[in-house]
């Protein structure tokens, strides 16, 4: 695809997702390298072109979209998901779906927009029908991920779901026992609260996810 299709695909699922308004980010100074300057492209931005083609697992034969992260790259706070559904499939963007829009409620609720953190998931194809990735699969896309947080180096991380604290954290613990603590990954601080698909499946879910969303408002956020 060449640079003016790749625009005009990024406006029409801009415009799809918040309509005709059109949000601008400014970029502040990447954290990995120092000599960064304006003209040269993102560290982030060269690592999607060098994976997006990955062939490492068979995921790539059903894929629609290499699904790499959303977000900006500058921000202090990442978000790991599972692994894209239908709906990143087809737009290559995470989060997009009804769990998707449930997210961005909740970002919002704690004054968060998709403009300042960034989003990302375990797996970047979506596995079929969306069943749970197979540890094969997480095995072949971790490096992906690791090289991702290297760069984007956040303050915290926030696993969203069992898979994303079970890859991270290397915990096998039911989510309610791994959202208790605030781990380090990697000298990050990091922890673990529900997946927006569980809230939507169990509304009991609802109020101890969003004291977690609180903590990260009160303990993370504030002064960053
Ligand atoms: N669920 C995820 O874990 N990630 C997405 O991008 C969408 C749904």
């Amino acid at each position: 695809m060449d640079d003016l299709s790749e625009v005009l695909r990024y406006l029409k699922i801009q415009q799809e997702l918040y309509g005709n308004t059109l949000y601008f980010t400014p970029v502040k100074s990447p954290k990995e390298s120092q000599e960064f300057n304006v003209n040269d492209k993102h560290p982030l931005l060269e690592y999607d072109e060098e994976i997006h083609n990955c062939q490492k697992c068979d995921l790539a034969k059903s894929r629609t979209h290499f699904v790499f992260g959303i977000g900006n790259p500058q921000s202090d706070i990442v978000f790991v998901g599972e692994a894209p559904g239908k709906d990143e499939d087809l737009t290559g963007i995470p989060f997009v779906g009804r769990a998707g829009k449930l997210l961005d409620k909740i970002l919002s609720a704690i004054h968060l927009t998709r403009d300042n953190v960034y989003i990302l998931n375990v797996l970047k194809c979506r596995p079929p029908n969306n069943r749970d990735p197979l540890p094969a699969e997480v095995e072949q896309c971790e490096p992906h991920l690791i090289r991702q947080l290297e760069i984007i180096h956040p303050k915290l991380i926030v696993c969203l779901g069992r898979i994303a604290g079970k890859t991270l954290l290397r915990l096998d613990l039911p989510l309610s026992k791994m959202r208790e603590n605030v781990y380090n990954y990697n000298g990050i601080d990091t922890i673990v609260t529900y997946h927006p698909a569980a809230l939507l499946r169990n509304p009991n879910f609802k109020r101890p996810a969003w004291e977690d969303f609180q903590k990260i408002r009160d303990q993370f956020l504030i002064g960053s």
